[in-house]
């Protein structure tokens, strides 16, 4: 049996930096839930469908192939046969990804894809619902929080890293209102699993986070 470490948490938590180099320190796989919703926002935004009309992007699911590979040890997420990995990391696709995953069939389009890597390798999955609904059984959860202002200064500084031009307060904007859709939104909302563990980043740095979540999760492997 594979073992599952499922990292949940709001967006801007340090969720994939962790997640990635736990990964590649105790042999996992890392897989990037939050890639897959980008990818079929991607896809909408490409055919003017409409993000609203929950019927034309259902309607789309079907012609709409997310293929996950992993190459070098990073993850690509394949869109219809393209690698669309330098294209889903935008302000615009964080917000429409938002949207479209608060979509039943957006969700249902994407759940077997995530169990099946689940089943086939240990992984380390992060996302919203992982440790709630995409892998209940989970032999390891967590969930990885930080102050809204804490988490728009990392994003606002991972964009200045990479060139890309910033506005603070725009960022803490966007992030508050992604909190909100992901909380509140009727299916697979972001919250914490029972069995989750609460990890609280506002006042640690990257490699605190990874000293705690790894001793977390050598505790609880141990056990198995
Ligand atoms: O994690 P990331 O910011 O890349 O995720 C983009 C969006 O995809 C999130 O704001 C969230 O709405 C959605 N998402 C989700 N469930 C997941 C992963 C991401 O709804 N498991």
């Amino acid at each position: 049996m594979s073992i599952n470490i499922a990292i949940d948490g709001p967006a801007g938590a340090g969720k994939s930096t962790i997640a990635k180099k736990l990964a590649e320190e105790l042999g996992y796989i890392y897989v990037d839930t939050g890639a897959m919703y980008r990818a079929m926002a991607l896809y909408v935004l490409e055919h003017d469908i409409n993000l609203e009309d929950e019927a034309a992007v259902a309607a789309a699911c079907p012609d709409i192939n997310i293929r996950i590979a992993f190459e070098d040890g990073t993850q690509c997420v394949y869109l219809n046969g393209e690698n669309v990995n330098g294209r889903i990391r935008t302000e615009q696709i964080s917000g429409m990804a938002s949207k479209v995953s608060a979509q039943s069939a957006v969700r249902a389009h994407l759940l077997e894809l995530q169990r099946s890597l689940a089943r086939s390798a240990d992984v380390i999955m992060d996302g919203r619902d992982i440790g709630t609904h995409v892998l209940p059984d989970a032999q390891v959860k967590i969930f990885l929080t930080a102050s809204v202002k804490v988490r728009a200064e990392r994003r606002y500084k991972e964009y200045l890293e990479k060139g890309q031009p910033a506005v603070l307060e725009e960022i803490e904007k966007e992030i508050r209102e992604r909190d909100e859709r992901d909380m509140n939104r009727e299916i697979a909302p972001l919250k914490q699993a029972e069995d989750a563990v609460l990890v609280d980043t506002s006042s640690m740095d990257i490699s605190q986070v990874v000293a705690c979540i790894r001793q977390i999760i050598i505790e609880k492997t141990e056990q198995l």
